[in-house]
């Protein structure tokens, strides 16, 4: 998580791109490099005498990235902007001297990667509502920890957790229920995030999304993934302090 979230804060144009192929899941994408454009919206002050071009190069760019696996093969497209930043470098004469270079940030891939893996048995309303939210979190991180926060919803429904205020049902009832109660405290931590972006559209940030997506990842990895059984024993066996009920077996198993 932490790579891909370097690089869409921001990446040079050679970086590899850390997503995997969301046809073939693989990670293979690598950028066509003829095929990338870029514009500077700054060009008109270039000779202004105020001109800083760390602060004043507006980039905005646009590229494919191919599917290194050749029984995939797909393309994907994607833009977004940029900037011009500034190092010191050692020289020959000067003891430093500065260093200009372009950096990017991602706004859009068609079609969306995914930030995590998700299981193959997630029910698909579930995956609907992360996948949209891949789609739309470099634009707008606010409005992906609403679908994220819908996603928590539609998950205690297909669990038959009676409707009410969602910090109710993970307060209340997902205690009482042999499934979720493990994950009482991850579904609380993910509920406190979709409220900040809710309330306020500035105050939510990708590094919060990016927290949503971790603790997602280790809730639907443990409900659908491979290791679920062995998770959730040894999750509900910690929180009983003792050994599980003949019933709580069978409950763990029929998922
Ligand atoms: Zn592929």
């Amino acid at each position: 998580m932490n790579e891909k979230f370097r690089f869409i804060k921001s990446f040079l144009k050679d970086a590899p791109l850390p997503f995997s192929c969301p046809f073939c899941k693989r990670d293979s994408l690598v950028l066509l490099p003829e095929t990338w454009q870029e514009h500077d919206r700054s060009k008109l002050y270039h000779s202004e005498e105020w001109f800083d071009a760390c602060e004043h190069v507006e980039l905005t760019y646009t590229a494919l990235y191919k599917c290194s696996n050749s029984s995939c093969d797909q393309k994907i497209i994607s833009s977004g902007t940029g900037g011009i930043d500034m190092d010191y470098i050692q020289a020959e004469y000067v003891e430093y001297e500065p260093e200009y270079y372009s950096y990017y940030q991602p706004k859009i891939f068609i079609p969306p990667l995914s930030f995590f893996p998700i299981p193959e048995k997630t029910p698909d309303e579930i995956k609907t509502l992360l996948e949209l939210s891949f789609s739309i979190v470099l634009q707008s991180p606010a409005s992906a920890v609403n679908s994220l926060r819908s996603s928590i919803e539609r998950l205690l429904d297909i669990h038959r957790i009676p409707e009410k205020k969602l910090h109710h049902r993970i307060e209340q009832d997902v205690p009482t229920h042999t499934i979720l109660s493990p994950y009482k405290d991850y579904l609380m931590a993910i509920k406190w995030l979709g409220n900040s972006g809710s309330h306020d559209l500035d105050q939510i940030t990708l590094q919060d999304i990016m927290d949503v997506y971790e603790i997602m990842e280790f809730v639907l990895a443990g409900l659908y993934g491979n290791t679920q059984n062995t998770l959730q024993k040894a999750l509900l066996i910690n929180q009983k302090k003792g050994p599980l009920t003949r019933q709580e077996r069978k409950s763990l198993s029929s998922q």
